[in-house]
């Protein structure tokens, strides 16, 4: 099914942000149960991305040149969650039974979901990729940019090294140049004054699309109000729901 992506491909200022997203088919199903491939390294979510978004194209029809196994890596994570999204909704429907835990009190619950309700901006300008800002203490520019799948894969690998300092690592991946460095690692943010850094985080929120995965639920134990994000990067996203759904 042909589907709008909020970001899209650009290659040579054209913009590719259609593509046609399948259903799960027995080729997929084998990387899913594939212990090495999905257990604590996403390499999951290039496969079924490849396998399943095909035929990238501009609003018009026209086709991008862009071969499926190189356009993964160059789509921006917003693309790849709603890529993600559709592939589920194509395989089992719209009802998705997502498993949560109340962050007041503890209980384990699922959640019906209906996944073509979720609300997907697409950014502002789908042209505008970085931005340039200057930071007042640090008085120097910064370029910022979208995320892409590779820094969803350097942030996973921060994640599971306890010693990595994540606040900065993160912030690090939006930032492709200060002054004249790139590319950037998190200890060139070491001696930025944090009200500089949070600037950074506010210009990379503002630029990329608002494609907004966390959902608010309703415990079912203490009725609190609770927030979790829709697992889209979860192997278990794309089992069947054979939980009731309460
Ligand atoms: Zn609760």
């Amino acid at each position: 099914m042909l589907i709008e992506l909020p970001c899209g491909l650009l290659k040579d200022g054209i913009i590719y942000d259609r593509v046609n997203v399948e259903e799960i088919k027995g080729k997929q199903q084998n990387y899913l149960q594939n212990v090495d491939m999905v257990l604590n390294n996403f390499g999951h979510v290039p496969k079924l991305i490849e396998d399943l978004a095909v035929d990238y194209q501009t609003k018009e029809g026209l086709p991008c040149s862009i071969p499926a196994k190189d356009a993964v890596w160059l789509l921006p994570t917003e693309d790849i969650e709603v890529i993600l999204l559709k592939i589920r909704e194509f395989t089992y429907g719209n009802v998705y039974a997502m498993p949560t835990v109340c962050s007041e009190c503890g209980k384990q619950q699922f959640k019906k979901i209906e996944l073509n309700s979720l609300e997907i901006k697409p950014i502002a300008d789908k042209k505008v990729r970085t931005k340039i800002l200057h930071l007042p203490k640090k008085n120097v520019d910064v370029e910022v940019k979208l995320l892409y799948l590779k820094d969803l894969f350097d942030m996973f690998a921060m994640m599971k090294d306890q010693k990595t300092s994540l606040f900065t690592a993160t912030v690090a991946l939006s930032v492709l140049k200060i002054g004249d460095k790139s590319p950037i690692t998190k200890t060139d943010l070491d001696d930025i004054p944090v009200t500089d850094l949070q600037l950074i985080e506010e210009v990379y929120m503002g630029l990329r699309g608002d494609v907004d995965l966390q959902i608010t639920h309703t415990c079912d134990a203490c009725n609190k109000d609770y927030q979790a994000p829709l697992p889209v990067m979860d192997p278990l996203f794309f089992a069947q729901s054979v939980t009731p759904i309460t």
